[in-house]
Formats: structure tokens, sequence, C-alpha cells
């Protein structure tokens, strides 16, 4: 696999994150297969990805042209093995280990012997992931951040038995569709996400005790302290389905360290169905 260039890539799971990463792949003029067990889903992502691609044309930052070969690459897929012939396979399904160790093991079974297995997960462990596969060498993360063609930094997880030609082809795949990869060992939260604790987990605790209101929090850490946007807008932005099991995974995989420990009213939250910009109601409410 040294040196290689992958040119088919298969993305499964068409949510908010496996969208993304077939749009960046596309443009950069792969072929992309899209498969998710909600049928619907993978129709739903092709539109928000061709409105996505008008909004660029509109703005002057690519042609027509670009952008209907763009949405033409991304093709849907029916079932698994309809994606057997492809270089790279990455997921961005549902957050749970079993889920994912499954869906590893059926894609074994049908994908080429050099087909890389990449994981989006934003705080399981690669290495157990990669552990449920018989060959562990293929398998790394491919951590991308929402949304993707605009945040152009990715993670590329080295588990203890990830190929270092399996790192090198996703570094250039990387590259090449315009992101700043950088490569790290598997760890929980990896990089950003176990540094971005401090961020989230304090702006809650803030929050909690009635410190100041959570608009005041994001306008203060937003407009004085330079981040692009607060705790709160980037919660809402994530969807607390999303980040309440990452902020509980990092905290479980640490052994429950203090540092880690997630914030209660996060999960109550949850619960209550108080998603974000997904369900229209988060800690702002979206028409
Ligand atoms: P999402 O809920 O928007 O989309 C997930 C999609 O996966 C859904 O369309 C669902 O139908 C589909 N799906 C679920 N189980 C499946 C299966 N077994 N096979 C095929 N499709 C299946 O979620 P998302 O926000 O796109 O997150 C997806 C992954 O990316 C998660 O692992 C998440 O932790 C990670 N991630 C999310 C973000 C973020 O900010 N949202 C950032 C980085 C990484």
């Amino acid at each position: 696999m040294m040196g290689r260039e992958v040119q088919r890539v298969g993305v499964i799971g068409a949510g908010a994150m496996g969208r993304g990463i077939a749009q960046v792949c596309a443009a950069a003029g792969c072929s992309v297969q899209l498969f998710d067990t909600a049928k619907e889903a993978v129709a739903r992502a092709r539109d928000a990805v061709g409105g996505d691609l008008a909004r660029g044309v509109a703005k002057g930052r690519l042609s027509q042209e670009d952008a209907d070969a763009t949405l033409a690459r991304i093709q849907p897929a029916n079932e698994l093995r309809d994606m057997s012939d492809c270089e790279l396979l990455v997921e961005a399904i549902v957050e749970k280990l079993e889920v994912k160790q499954q869906l590893f093991r059926e894609l074994e079974a049908t994908v080429r012997p050099d087909c890389i297995l990449a994981t989006n997960t934003s705080s399981l462990s690669v290495t157990a992931i990669a552990a449920a596969c018989e060959h562990p060498g293929r398998v790394a993360g491919w951590h991308f951040f929402n949304p993707v063609p605009r945040m152009r930094l990715v993670e590329v997880i080295q588990a203890p038995r990830t190929s270092a030609e399996t790192v090198e082809a996703l570094v250039e795949l990387s590259t090449r569709v315009g992101h700043r990869a950088i490569v790290a060992s598997d760890s929980p939260g990896f990089v950003v996400n176990h540094a971005g604790r401090a961020f989230v987990t304090e702006g809650l605790k803030l929050l909690s005790e009635c410190v100041a209101e959570h608009s005041m929090l994001d306008a203060i850490l937003r407009n004085c302290a330079g981040f692009r946007m607060g705790p709160f807008e980037l919660l809402d932005l994530t969807g607390l389905d999303v980040s309440v099991p990452v902020m509980e995974s990092i905290h479980a995989q640490y052994y429950g360290d203090d540092r880690y420990r997630p914030v209660t009213l996060a999960r109550t939250r949850l619960m209550a169905g108080l998603l974000g910009r997904k369900s229209g109601q988060g800690f702002y409410s979206y028409g």
C-alpha cells in the first residue's frame, strides 16, 4: 500500500458527519458510495450536499460544473456489499462500540484485502474497534469535525497495530481533500476532544452553578477569549445526543478521573430532548 492514493471511498452513515466526509472526498475527485441503514438518510444527505454546493456557487467559491460533478460522484449504496470494491471505507454511524465492532466484522468479510477501514468515532477506542477485526493493521481513526467542509482539521488515529501504510494513505487523502491532518496515538478523546473537555465541561459547571447565563458565557468566550464559538453554541451544533456519550466515554476511559467528570445538567437536558439545532431547541431556539 506504500505511496498509494485512494480513489474509491465508501462512507457508512449519512448523517451530519458522513455527508460532510462524502462531500469533501467527492470534491477532491474520489468516487464515493454512501450507505445508511435508514434509506431516506442517503437522499437527505445528497440534498444537503447539493444545498451546500449551491451556496458555494452563489458565493463564487466554485463553478456550477464543479458542483454538479461533485454531487454526481456521490452515489447511494443499497447494501454494504455494494461497496466491496472501495479502497477505503469510513464509518460515521452511531457512537456505540459494539455496533461499530459488528460493522467492521461484517465489512471484513466483503472488502478487498487492501481496503482501509476507518472510523470517525469521537471518543471510542480505535484500538477496541480494531481488536474486533482480523486484520487490525488496516484499521485507523479518521476523525473529522463538524461541519466537515469548513473545519479543515482531521485527526488520523494510530492504534497500536495500525500499519504505517494505513496512516500514510489517510494522511495523503486528508491533504488531498484540503484538510490538515494531525497524526496521534489512540487515547481517550484523542487530542481535540481531550483538550476540549475543559472548555465544555467548565462552561456547563459555570451554568449549573448559576454563575452566568449561557448566552453571556458564550459571548465572553467568543468575543473576549477569541474562540470561534462559545461552549453552548458548540454543544447545540454538535447535539447533546453526540456530546453527552463523548463526555461519559472519556470519563470512563480515564477510570473515572474527576478532571473529566461530566456535568449532570447535560444528561438531564439530553433526556428532555433538548438536543440542540437538530431538535430545534437546545440552549438556544432554532426556528
Ligand atoms: P448522525 O446521527 O447525524 O448520523 C448517524 C447516521 O448513521 C444516521 O443517519 C443513522 O441512520 C446511521 N446509522 C446508524 N447506525 C448505522 C449502521 N449500523 N449502519 C449504517 N448506518 C447507521 O451522527 P453524526 O453526528 O454524523 O455522528 C456520526 C459519528 O461521527 C459518531 O461516531 C460521532 O461520534 C462521530 N462524530 C460526530 C461529530 C459531530 O460533531 N456530530 C464530530 C466528530 C465525530
